[in-house]
């Protein structure tokens, strides 16, 4: 009888393992085989993957609706049309993006092709994150598609309606070889993640980027990593109030606050601070009632385990002015506004991922910039300022991953702006073209004959040397 050490390990682990390799092996024998490559089967995935959204519109908004009680508005706004935006742009745009590339030559070159292939990686792993379980699943998949790779798809078991609907339909509309759906969580993804892919695209936790980053050095996979971190939200007293308060909440209301790009909290005066809260109070009613809880617009908490943090968070910083109330059966946390919160609290630790709108009191925009610049490097920065030396002064003295004036998160439906944090927040970014160039290789391509005369310009480089060779 083998000693309990030398027991063949034959766990689920290793049946997952093995599972796994074959259907990365088939995705990659299917990109080998050249059924990504052409732009003829890239389009006709792209349009698969539309007919997919059009025909099943309303299933996705349901199971949208189970897993996060999202709204329909939301739903289409946020995950479904917004895919079909960047498919459609993809597909008017994908002959052009993919054009070989002529940059200038020099002189000695001048009768040799100097060209910019765009080719592939290969076999890329998109791994989703649950709060748009749609949109940010599918969103890398369209780039990856577009540049000609195939793609292992990983939705978020976090968000597992959206996750199940993806894995049943993506089969029926795409070639199931090129573009596997694996399911699973924690421990499934640690099993991904040991083979080896060509590229490697995740959304979600800084703490789990960097478990992410270091799988893929095993192999020297490229990533993108799109992480979170605390935006900030500066504002000073040149604004129209009214409509700035109306930009800010709205940013942090969709999705209950679980939006990777939503304010975290806001500097500002004791002043301005004051206003916030007249003008909040008055705009969350208009909006939501006197009861938020039956708002049908507000979307409810993922799970048991973010809403007791959240409420853990809520309960001990600074004071409630706003909101506050909350249903742990139905994970439903009111939109709320604190005050006076100092930066030790636990609420300005975290990301807070939640509908929590902390305010911190600075005296002006340079202790707010000091305050920004001694945390790690957010995703975005928001400034609400009429006065232009004022944006500029933050533009231009800190560092995010996008910045954005007098709104916030629109800026991420502005297609041609690269979309991704920097430090902590993440590297890589994606949208629009930027998909298309993250998956893309540009592979240098020097291209000679062999006509005498662009030999003649070469011979300086032949043995013998000397040095009337050296000076030619
Ligand atoms: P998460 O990193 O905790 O989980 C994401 C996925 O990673 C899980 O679904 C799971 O499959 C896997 N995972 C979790 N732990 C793992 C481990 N130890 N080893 C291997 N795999 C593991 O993130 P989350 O809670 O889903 O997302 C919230 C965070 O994502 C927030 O910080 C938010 O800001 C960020 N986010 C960023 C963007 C962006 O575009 N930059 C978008 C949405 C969310």
């Amino acid at each position: 009888t083998p000693s309990p050490n030398n027991t063949p390990v034959t766990t689920a682990t290793n049946e997952i393992m093995a599972n796994y390799s074959d259907i990365i092996e088939k995705s990659r024998t299917a990109f080998n085989s050249n059924q990504t490559k052409s732009l003829h089967i890239r389009k006709h995935h792209l349009r698969q993957l539309l007919k997919l959204l059009n025909e099943n519109a309303t299933d996705l908004q349901l199971a949208l609706a189970s897993d996060l009680r999202k709204s329909k508005q939301e739903a289409v706004l946020f995950e479904i049309e917004y895919l079909k935006n960047d498919i459609i742009n993809a597909l008017d745009s994908l002959e052009c993006w993919m054009k070989t590339e002529k940059p200038d030559k020099p002189l000695i070159n001048i009768l040799d092709g100097v060209l910019i292939h765009k080719d592939p990686y290969g076999v890329v792993l998109v791994i989703g994150a649950w709060n748009y379980p749609l949109q940010l699943t599918l969103l890398p998949v369209i780039g990856a598609i577009a540049a000609g790779n195939s793609v292992v798809i990983k939705p978020s078991e976090m968000a597992p309606a959206t996750a199940k609907i993806i894995a049943e339909l993506i089969p029926k509309y795409l070639n199931r070889d090129a573009f596997p759906v694996i399911l699973g969580g924690v421990e499934e993804t640690t099993e991904l993640l040991k083979q080896r892919f060509d590229y490697i695209f995740y959304t979600g936790s800084t703490t789990v980027g960097k478990i992410v980053r270091a799988a893929a050095n095993e192999y020297l996979t490229p990533v993108t990593l799109e992480l979170g971190g605390k935006s900030p939200l500066y504002i000073d007293g040149s604004v129209n109030m009214d409509i700035s308060i109306k930009r800010i909440i709205w940013g942090k209301c969709i999705n209950a606050g679980q939006t990777c790009i939503a304010p975290d909290y806001i500097l500002c005066t004791r002043q301005i601070q004051n206003i916030i809260v007249e003008k909040a109070r008055e705009l969350l009613k208009a909006w939501y009632t006197d009861d938020p809880k039956n708002s049908p617009d507000l979307c409810r908490i993922v799970s048991e385990k973010h809403f007791m943090r959240l409420l853990e968070l809520m309960n001990n910083s600074g004071s409630i002015a706003v909101g506050g109330r909350h249903d742990q059966k139905d994970l439903y946390i009111e939109p709320t506004i604190l005050i006076d919160v100092k930066s030790t609290d636990p609420i300005m630790k975290e990301e807070i991922f939640g509908p929590i709108l902390p305010i911190v009191i600075v005296d002006n925009a340079y202790d707010a910039i000091n305050f920004i610049n001694s945390r790690s490097k957010p995703l975005t920065l928001y400034v609400f300022s009429s006065d232009q030396e004022m944006q500029n002064l933050f533009m231009r003295q800190t560092s995010s991953g996008s910045f954005c004036v007098n709104d916030t998160v629109s800026h991420y439906a502005v297609e041609n702006l690269p979309f991704g944090g920097v430090g902590h927040s993440g590297m890589g970014a994606y949208h629009g073209k930027n998909s298309f160039d993250t998956f893309t290789h540009r592979k240098s391509c020097l291209v000679k004959d062999f006509n005498i005369i662009g030999e003649s310009f070469s011979s300086a480089k032949y043995p013998p040397y000397s040095d009337k060779k050296l000076s030619m």
